[in-house]
């Protein structure tokens, strides 16, 4: 019977099909789509950790502001190291 399989374009190796990578050199089957590779997790989880870091207090008021609002809502006073576009 032809038992269906594929074959390692690196060590070319025989591969039973239902094996998701190269018996012999661990190469992923060719064709099988990356999502479960090292690499796919760790963007999306970069990408939520990088949004900005919470809140800040007003150095004026000390009111504590979102870290979404570039001044304060109190007292207006811009958010520090966020340079004012006034000049
Ligand atoms: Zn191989
Ligand atoms: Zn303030």
């Amino acid at each position: 019977f032809a038992v269906k399989g594929w074959t390692c374009n690196v060590c070319l190796v025989s591969n039973k099909d239902d094996a998701e990578k190269c018996v012999a050199c661990a190469e992923p089957k060719p064709g099988l789509k990356k999502s479960t590779s090292k690499s796919a997790g760790g963007d999306s989880l970069q990408s939520i950790f990088k949004k900005p870091s919470g809140n800040w207090d007003c150095d004026v008021c000390l009111v504590p502001n979102k870290g979404d609002v570039t001044k304060c809502i109190a007292c207006e006073t811009p958010r520090p190291g966020t340079q004012p576009s006034s000049s």
